[in-house]
């Protein structure tokens, strides 16, 4: 087959891994240069012990009291936009214990599934991701998160997910080097971690020695239709012809879905990220500051820390309003960790796909004969990157789906 992938994020990359492999020709087009997008500039984490997803009690009123401040770790933009306030209601009514508890399943199956497939990859590519199996801290300040964390970490048992609660002095045993400032954690073995630029650096190296062909700079603009098969792929450097079409165009997806007809609820949410490099140390866990929602990833020498989710459309603008209090966190648990603010050129953002009840979409269009839909992976995008791409080839092979994926269809 003729397949075409429209993005070439870790989404398109990871879907370009296991279709190469059935022998299928394939042409990736971006609008970018391949140097950057969500995926480059994000945490790394591979964590199955995000199995709630966002939309869940009690997030709409802290978000609404996130809103008053202007240093908060989140922020919605408000504005005149019928698709934005759509999205809006839809995660409003999806925030409770009821949809929390029939997704939270769907996720977990994807999750798990995808944390081992994406070990095998990274393997498979010898270990061209920097990847680490040594899991991932919660940590927290306030005794109200550490009952919260302490609650969600016995849902985690229910999945068979380990989750020890961890003391302040246990916490501290596990960074040696570091003055913690915490009043305790909790540790999710199960995680990983691995250097996003160097996972895209080597998917992109696999893609090119597998014959799989990257248009970069390539802007799709258009579709041409035969009935309800989709015979081309329009761009503004010409047309590609085509017998399977994957749309996997991250905060982009909404706009391409439109071109054929199908409406997506789905806004970017904006987060930054920070990359401090040579460190004479460096953190021995990746941790989530959950107190003020801010990611650290050791990456050998370097530090990343990264956090902030606002909903301001496609854009961007680094507001170092919001960067300086990400700095701040980490210097307040690690005491000793000393990081200064950068300058706004040296702050990474990106574009998470957020769909409203905090589930991807993955699956055929029911409009059309050969499009699939992948994408709205929002915060979790590295950590289900793998699963999507073998789900997507089993899905085309016409072969039973390895986990249920009725819970991500598009017409949900
Ligand atoms: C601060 C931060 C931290 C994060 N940390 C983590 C983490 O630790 N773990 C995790 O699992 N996830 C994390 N995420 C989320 C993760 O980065 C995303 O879910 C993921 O990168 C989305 O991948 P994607 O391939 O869908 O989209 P993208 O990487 O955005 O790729 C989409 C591509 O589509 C292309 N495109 C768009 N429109 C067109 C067009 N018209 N024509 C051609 N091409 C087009 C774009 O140019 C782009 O290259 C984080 C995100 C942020 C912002």
């Amino acid at each position: 087959m003729n397949i075409t992938i429209i993005g070439s994020g870790v989404i398109g990359l990871s879907t370009a891994f296991y279709l190469s492999k059935e022998g299928h020709d394939i042409t990736i087009v971006d609008r970018g240069d391949g140097t950057n997008n969500c995926s480059f500039g994000n945490a790394g984490y591979i964590s199955p012990s995000h199995f709630i997803p966002l939309a869940s009690p009690g997030i709409v009123a802290q978000g609404l009291k996130w809103m008053l401040s202007s240093t908060s770790p989140f922020y919605i933009k408000p504005r005149l936009d019928a698709s934005l306030i759509k999205w809006g209601l839809k995660f409003y009514t999806k925030a409770n214990e009821k949809t929390v508890r029939k997704n939270a399943p769907h996720l977990n199956n994807i999750l798990q599934l995808s944390r081992s497939l994406m070990i095998d990859m990274n393997h498979d590519l010898d270990n061209g991701f920097q990847l680490e199996t040594k899991g991932c801290l919660m940590l927290y300040r306030k005794a109200s998160t550490g009952h919260h964390e302490a609650v969600l970490a016995a849902e985690a048992k229910s999945f068979g997910i380990e989750a020890p609660v961890l003391s302040k002095a246990e916490v501290q045993k596990m960074e040696p080097e570091f003055e913690m400032d915490v009043l305790g954690g909790v540790y999710f073995p199960i995680d990983c971690h691995l250097h996003p630029v160097r996972m895209m650096e080597t998917l992109t190296q696999f893609c090119n020695k597998s014959g799989v062909k990257i248009l970069f700079n390539h802007e799709v603009t258009g579709f041409e239709k035969k009935a309800d098969h989709i015979i081309g792929v329009l761009t503004n450097k010409g047309d590609i012809s085509t017998d399977q079409i994957i749309i996997a165009a991250g905060s982009w997806l909404p706009a391409i879905a439109q071109m054929l007809g199908i409406s997506l609820l789905l806004q970017a949410g904006k987060g930054y990220s920070i990359t401090y490099s040579n460190r004479p140390n460096n953190i021995n866990y990746p941790a989530i500051l959950v107190d003020d929602r801010v990611a650290l990833t050791p990456m050998g020498k370097e530090l990343r820390i990264g956090g902030t989710m606002e909903i301001s459309g496609i854009n961007d603008h680094v507001n170092m309003k919001r960067v300086k209090p990400i700095v701040d966190a980490a210097n307040r648990n690690y005491t000793n960790l000393h990081l200064e603010v950068p300058a706004p050129e040296k702050v990474w953002s990106g574009l998470r796909p957020c769909a409203p009840d905090g589930l991807p979409y993955l699956g055929k269009s029911t409009h059309h004969s050969n499009v699939i839909v992948a994408g709205g992976h929002a915060m979790l995008g590295i950590s289900m990157a793998a699963a999507t791409g073998y789900l997507i080839n089993q899905l085309l092979n016409g072969n039973a789906t390895e986990i249920d994926i009725n819970a991500f269809r598009i017409d949900r």
